[in-house]
């Protein structure tokens, strides 16, 4: 993997975003803000998955009420998303939070912005000038000159006030316009970069544009901060924004399973155990444990697969051979083998 490019680092909270550390995966609450309970739940869901930083919609001033709350009753920056009014932003500084997002395509005029900036100094908290292509009402003729020049804009007034706990950010829905965006930021500024394809769709649509998009970026070293946008739970997003991490060992997270295809060979009914294995370590909440598990349909790869993993199971017609470490230890018949596979798992 390329070295990562260096930017600024920036705290938010007891998170520090850039300079060289590693990536954060952040999501977004999905619930109403005004129903405090079922937000500070999610934001404890999202914090049992490993998310590092929430964003909370704060789309009116009663939202700000009920944030204030909402930070007394969780330990995880809170970052709030503001649009339109820059009042709110103002008001979300006051309260606490650890860092805002602004949308300059919906908060136009210098002063209103430099009120922003004058307040998120006055109380050392980070901003993200945050642009998103859907926030302009026309459709875009040039959508990376136009992100770019209003990230540009911001800057200025911003830098003017020398304030430099900003992080950038500028998503479309498009994978290949948003990786030539965030190209052009990271060889202009060294502010560190918020990455992510916006609005990506749901779990598989979504989760294929997000890995392409943000690992992209990540090969080439940029990105300090991901969020995967799905139409699915924020849990989802943060897994997904995991492995992508994993897959290019820029973290550890949770199990890699291996499976085979499956192809005319296969004698069992292999995605059946597959998804039965996925259903029990999930609610056994073992899906955090940084193992290699195989799962394999036949004696083509299977024991190879098998016996390189931490735990494997290479299946044959009823029954299939349970491989830990690389030694063969038992077999086990279709009905227990998922079960075999859990018990080893929790011993390791
Ligand atoms: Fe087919 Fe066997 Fe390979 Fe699975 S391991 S894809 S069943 S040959």
């Amino acid at each position: 993997m390329e070295k990562r490019k260096k930017t600024y680092a920036v705290k938010v909270g007891n998170v520090v975003i850039g300079g060289g550390n590693p990536v954060v995966v952040q999501t977004m609450t999905k619930t109403s803000t005004l129903d405090v309970e079922s937000t500070v739940k999610q934001i404890q869901r999202i914090k049992e998955v490993g998310g590092k930083l929430v964003r909370v919609a704060v789309p009116n001033l009663d939202s700000v009420i009920a944030l204030k709350e909402i930070k007394k009753q969780v330990d995880i920056p809170l970052v709030a998303d503001v649009h339109f009014d820059y009042r709110i932003a103002v008001e979300c500084i006051k309260i606490g939070v650890e860092k805002i997002r602004i949308n300059p395509a919906n908060i136009k005029g210098k002063e209103k912005l430099a009120e922003v900036c004058k307040m998120a100094k006055d109380y050392n908290v980070a901003v993200r000038i945050g642009l998103n292509a859907g926030s302009y009402k026309k459709k875009l003729k040039d959508v990376k000159s136009k992100l770019i020049s209003e990230v540009e804009e911001t800057l200025n007034i911003f830098e003017k006030f020398n304030f430099k706990n900003l992080v950038l950010s500028a998503k479309t829905t498009d994978v290949v316009s948003t990786v030539e965006i965030y190209q052009l930021l990271s060889d202009k500024y060294r502010y560190p970069l918020h990455i992510g394809i916006t609005e990506a769709g749901p779990l598989f649509y979504g989760s294929i544009k997000s890995v392409l998009g943000i690992g992209i970026l990540l090969w080439e070293g940029i990105g300090d901060t991901i969020r995967v946008s799905l139409t699915s739970s924020p849990e989802d997003e943060v897994k997904t924004g995991y492995y992508i991490l994993q897959y290019l060992n820029l973290a550890k997270y949770g199990i890699d399973l291996i499976s085979c295809p499956t192809c005319g060979r296969c004698e069992t009914n292999l995605l059946e155990i597959v998804s039965r294995f996925e259903n029990k370590i999930e609610n056994a909440k073992l899906n955090f444990k940084n193992l290699k598990i195989a799962i394999m349909g036949c004696e083509v790869n299977g024991p190879g697969e098998a016996s390189s993993a931490d735990v494997g199971i290479a299946m044959g017609k009823n029954s299939g051979v349970l491989f830990i470490k690389g030694k063969i230890v038992k077999k086990v018949s279709v009905e227990n083998c998922v079960e075999e596979l859990i018990d080893r798992i929790k011993q390791l």
